[in-house]
């Protein structure tokens, strides 16, 4: 927020339940202060019983617009006067945009990502990637990096999930660039041959730091591993992939640039993600 708020402060804000461990608040109120906006982004808890009335209040009192996370993702979409390609085809809306009345619904979720993995140095065109998990994160993920050329393998501890991801991500290419594979032997061998590592699980994350989605003997040299986990920065999976001698990086510019993403959507202006990184 730009000072004090006045009768001409614009709101924007998160719709969860909860959303009281949010650092979007933070994130997004620092970057506001940065560019002198007169903006103010406030967490709003949305019970799941709730979230129609909730997003129609979004026009009923001017809004600019929210963010949208767990447990409302996958339904907000159903209330919007438009929903982007992206978000449509994942099935999932993270960002709400009051466009004059219209109600516009978007998920930066994979773009987030692959600017992350840009910024970190590598390139997802042409890369022969490996992703953890089958559930949210992990159908933006794959959906992003298809977009964005590469080859992609699922493998998830309920193999029915990823060979349901990847077939309906591939009806939707047309391509079939996403296959599953079971997480034994044939999950090591897809992992030796990869370039790309992605972790969509919440295997690591905060408290069971010394858990990994991988065993260390798969990991290699040629391989970059995104580690979408946070918290701890240093994921055991990225530990053992700095001593096998891949590079790694963990998930907190994705979730920096979702919201800038998300930022400039509802203001026009990118903001500086560097004010936005040094919060979080
Ligand atoms: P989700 O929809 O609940 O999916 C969870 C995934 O993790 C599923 O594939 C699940 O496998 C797997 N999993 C959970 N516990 C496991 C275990 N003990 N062993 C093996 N696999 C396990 O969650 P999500 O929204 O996709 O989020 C996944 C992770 O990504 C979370 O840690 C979240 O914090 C992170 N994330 C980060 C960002 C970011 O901006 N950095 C954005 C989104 C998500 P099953 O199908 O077998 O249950």
């Amino acid at each position: 927020m730009n000072g004090h708020i006045t009768g001409k402060t614009r709101v924007v804000g998160l719709f969860g339940h909860p959303v009281q461990h949010s650092c979007s608040p933070a994130i997004h109120n620092a970057a506001f202060k940065e560019l002198g906006l007169n903006f103010i982004y406030v967490p709003f808890d949305v019970h799941p019983d709730d979230l129609a009335a909730a997003v129609h209040g979004i026009k009923a009192m001017g809004i600019v617009g929210v963010n949208v996370t767990i447990p409302h993702k996958n339904h907000a979409g159903e209330y919007l006067d438009w929903v982007s390609d992206d978000a449509r085809m994942i099935g999932s809306v993270n960002t709400i945009h009051n466009d004059d009345g219209v109600l516009k619904g978007y998920s930066t979720d994979g773009q987030g990502f692959i600017k992350a993995l840009e910024s970190a140095g590598k390139s997802p065109a042409g890369s022969n990637a490996v992703v953890m998990g089958a559930g949210g994160a992990a159908r933006a993920t794959v959906y992003a990096l298809v977009k964005a050329g590469a080859s992609v393998t699922i493998i998830n501890r309920t193999h029915e999930r990823a060979v349901d991801l990847a077939e309906s991500l591939n009806k939707i290419s047309g391509i079939e660039p996403v296959r599953s594979v079971k997480l034994d032997e044939n999950a090591k061998d897809a992992i030796v041959c990869a370039d790309l590592l992605v972790n969509c699980t919440s295997v690591g994350m905060y408290p069971n730091i010394d858990a990994s989605p991988v065993p260390k003997e798969w990991l290699h040299p040629g391989l970059f591993v995104f580690d979408q986990v946070y918290n701890p920065a240093e994921t055991t999976l990225l530990r053992e992939a700095k001593s096998a001698g891949a590079q790694g990086v963990n998930g907190l510019r994705m979730l920096i640039f979702q919201g800038a993403l998300s930022f400039e959507i509802w203001t026009g202006i990118a903001p500086p993600i560097d004010v936005m990184e040094s919060v979080v």
